[in-house]
């Protein structure tokens, strides 16, 4: 019998820890955590769900408001496209977003990282001012909109309000189309600050904070942001978006005689707090220096590759003990699934060869889903990552019986579930601080909120 607040969730199986669990009954206590994870219980007739349950996927990054743009920069603008081309058409999209529509566009966005599988996400969020750059009468008008996005959802939410104060690395001022970014720095301490007590008074909801890259902002002035807003919460997750871009790597040898990742280290005390966001152009010495902080590498497969950024060094990272996470970025793709493949299958192009990211103890998809579980939730500050007592019960849930699966279990299932795409999703649903949501329910009350 539940104790009043306490609920129990039954499944056919579950990944508990680092094991494979039959016929589980997790129970739900205060604050939607796990109080206590039963095995082989014979389950109530009510509760007969042919369902498997594995750790909530994390999506460590995402620009909410991109989810509008997705698909609407794939044609000639220039001799050579690339990155840099996409970024202007969609600076000058976001000029004509107004403040309702970014609501509007991320409740749509979560909706379909909710139905997707995915149980929070990290919003990097750097969009501070109204369409003619000035501060709304709330300067957290835009993040507020997030936070009551993701609340309205049921996604859980990491919000990461960013600085983004100039052009580049010799401190350029802004362009036109960065008008909506910057904030100085007593203003940004006071948007983390609302953040907080927005994020204080809800259910799984947290507040980090990020600096858009190194070429947006002075270390000086990102290490008095952290040194101001450390002391209040010591755990703070601090998001960085870092090497994707080659030219980014040669203006920061050309301007400081380092390569970004080097030079980050130099300025900054990067931790295991730290989300290091793409990554991409690594040096041995950059990578094992990431290895040894214990810092997240946050990689955004199917944006890095829309962008043309490169390829992570994803075998040499994890087989060195590096962590990662999965991110959504510029939200062309919403999939979980997908952005893992995608990790393997760039390793294989590139090494043709195939299985490169298993070991002798797990297969590709249990080591993908394993691994971007845990760093995920580390980017994030989240107390997840894992089904375990004590732990917030976020849970992604799978249909083994959905075709693309055929009933496979255990760590095949999980392989079937990131390599055999068939059409439709195999997921059955969300469980997000022990609040369980039907994928096929997920889309009920938001497709009136359409973009
Ligand atoms: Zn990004």
């Amino acid at each position: 019998m539940n104790q009043p607040g306490q609920k129990t969730l039954h499944f056919a199986s579950a990944l508990i820890g680092q094991e494979w669990r039959n016929d589980v009954a997790i129970e739900v206590g205060e604050g939607g955590l796990i109080s206590a994870i039963l095995s082989e219980v014979k389950l109530p007739p009510s509760a007969t769900s042919p369902l498997v349950a594995i750790p909530g996927m994390i999506n460590v990054h995402s620009h909410a408001f991109q989810r509008a743009f997705a698909g609407l920069s794939e044609y000639v603008t220039a001799e050579r496209d690339s990155f840099w081309t996409w970024r202007s058409l969609m600076f000058d999209f976001l000029m004509r977003v107004e403040a309702e529509e970014f609501y509007q566009v991320a409740r749509q966005v979560y909706t379909e990282m909710l139905a997707a599988g995915y149980t929070s996400v990290g919003e990097f969020h750097y969009v501070h001012l109204d369409t003619q750059g000035k501060v709304y009468s709330r300067i957290d008008e835009l993040a507020a909109a997030m936070i009551q996005a993701a609340e309205d959802v049921g996604l859980g939410i990491c919000l990461l309000p960013t600085l983004y104060q100039r052009g580049g690395f010799k401190n350029e001022p802004l362009v036109a189309g960065q008008r909506r970014f910057f904030l100085n720095l007593d203003e940004y301490i006071k948007l983390v600050e609302r953040c907080r007590s927005l994020a204080a008074e809800r259910k799984n909801c947290r507040v980090g904070v990020a600096l858009h890259s190194l070429r947006a902002v002075d270390p000086i002035i990102g290490n008095q942001a952290l040194t101001a807003l450390i002391s209040s919460d010591p755990k703070m997750p601090i998001h960085i978006h870092v090497a994707e871009q080659v030219p980014e790597v040669e203006a920061c040898l050309e301007t400081h005689g380092k390569r970004p990742v080097e030079y980050l280290f130099e300025q900054y005390p990067v931790n295991e707090s730290w989300c290091l966001i793409h990554a991409t152009h690594l040096a041995d010495h950059e990578l094992r220096a990431i290895v040894d902080s214990r810092a997240v590498v946050g990689l955004c497969p199917s944006t890095e590759a829309n962008l043309g950024d490169g390829i992570f060094r994803a075998r040499d990272f994890l087989n060195a003990g590096g962590r990662i996470g999965i991110g959504t970025d510029s939200n062309v793709c919403i999939d979980p699934r997908e952005e893992l493949r995608l990790i393997e299958t760039v390793q294989r192009l590139q090494y043709r060869e195939r299985a490169v990211l298993a070991t002798v103890q797990h297969s590709v998809g249990r080591r993908l889903i394993d691994e971007t579980a845990m760093g995920g939730a580390a980017a994030l500050g989240l107390n997840a990552g894992e089904l375990a007592v004590g732990k917030r019960c976020d849970m992604t849930v799978i249909d083994p019986q959905h075709p693309s699966l055929d009933g496979a279990v255990g760590d095949r299932l999980l392989d079937r579930f990131v390599f055999c795409n068939h059409g439709n999703s195999p997921i059955a649903g969300t469980v997000v601080g022990g609040n369980f949501r039907r994928t096929r329910d997920c889309f009920d009350s938001s497709h009136s909120h359409g973009m």
